[in-house]
């Protein structure tokens, strides 16, 4: 049976860390989060974002928009942000409503208070092979799971599934830094069977059950970031958990594997970015 990659108990590890670094702060760190629209799973994820916070002692604040908010209602906002010295974290939660052009919005943020790592100069800083001001949080988060469990990245064949900007390019990048060899998938890619089978590290970011034990090379370690909910609404991630764990020697669960290390991402990157602008 594979070891568990146990993203909360690291998230648990990590964040009493952190508390204690933020409690030593005279000025608390701050994170603002825009949220327009009502989707239901994006207020979900902002109010734990929010509760979150407030466990480590950040400053934070949703600043809600209604569905129909026009694009310059919402730069003029982060126009606002950007010059509040309170503020040092601004995070806009995807998705926005359909009128407002997501790479107009983050494009406004300033690169300094860009908690997500999205805007061009951190995204081409990473693709660049630079350090940008802070990583994509969800990225960032697999790393940090790879490194608790001591996974050896240098010269493994890692197989990246779904090329999106918030997990699959990045992430892939930082696997490239790391030196594994990457292969990138997506839903044109032929043969993936064939293609998992080669793999040391799959990481998985499709959002549908794609990946099942006999698609695996024996050992292999497998970071299952998808989730959504089946048809009986139960949450689901893109592995077949049961016959991938009798295959793999690491895997992570979902829930309870990539998503605890997301949101700890997202407080550790508002106490960097606070700490780079003292
Ligand atoms: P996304 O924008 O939803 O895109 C999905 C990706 O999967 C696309 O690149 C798509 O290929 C690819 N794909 C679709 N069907 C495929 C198939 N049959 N075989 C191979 N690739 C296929 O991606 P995302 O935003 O990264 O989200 C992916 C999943 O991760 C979702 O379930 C999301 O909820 C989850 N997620 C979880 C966390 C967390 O913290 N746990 C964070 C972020 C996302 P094309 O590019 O060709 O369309």
């Amino acid at each position: 049976m594979a070891v568990i990659l146990d993203g909360k108990k690291l998230r648990d590890k990590i964040l009493e860390e952190l508390q204690k670094k933020v409690s030593k702060f005279e000025v608390k760190p701050s994170l603002a989060v825009i949220l327009a629209g009502e989707n239901p799973a994006s207020q979900i994820y902002v109010n734990n974002k929010q509760k979150m916070a407030e466990r480590i002692g950040i400053t934070s604040q949703i600043i809600r928009f209604p569905q129909n908010v026009s694009e310059a209602e919402l730069l003029d906002k982060i126009e606002e942000l950007n010059n509040d010295k309170s503020v040092n974290a601004i995070l806009v939660q995807l998705p926005l409503p359909e009128q407002i052009s997501k790479d107009k919005v983050i494009n406004k943020i300033n690169p300094a208070k860009d908690v997500d790592g999205f805007t061009p100069y951190n995204f081409g800083k990473l693709f660049s092979g630079e350090t940008p001001n802070v990583y994509p949080c969800t990225p960032k988060g697999i790393l940090l799971l790879l490194d608790e469990y001591k996974i050896d990245l240098s010269g493994k064949h890692a197989v990246v599934i779904g090329r999106s900007n918030i997990v699959g390019r990045p992430v892939a990048q930082m696997l490239l830094d790391r030196n594994a060899t990457v292969t990138m998938c997506h839903s044109y890619t032929k043969n993936l069977s064939q293609i998992t089978k080669t793999a040391d590290i799959i990481i998985s970011a499709v959002g549908k059950n794609i990946i099942k034990g006999e698609m695996l090379k024996s050992g292999c370690v497998v970071v299952d970031v998808g989730i959504f909910k089946d048809e009986t609404g139960k949450t689901r991630g893109d592995v077949d958990f049961e016959s991938s764990s009798k295959i793999a020697s690491y895997i992570s669960p979902v829930p309870g594997g990539v998503g605890p290390m997301t949101i700890t991402s997202l407080m550790l990157n508002t106490v960097e970015l606070f700490e780079k602008s003292l």
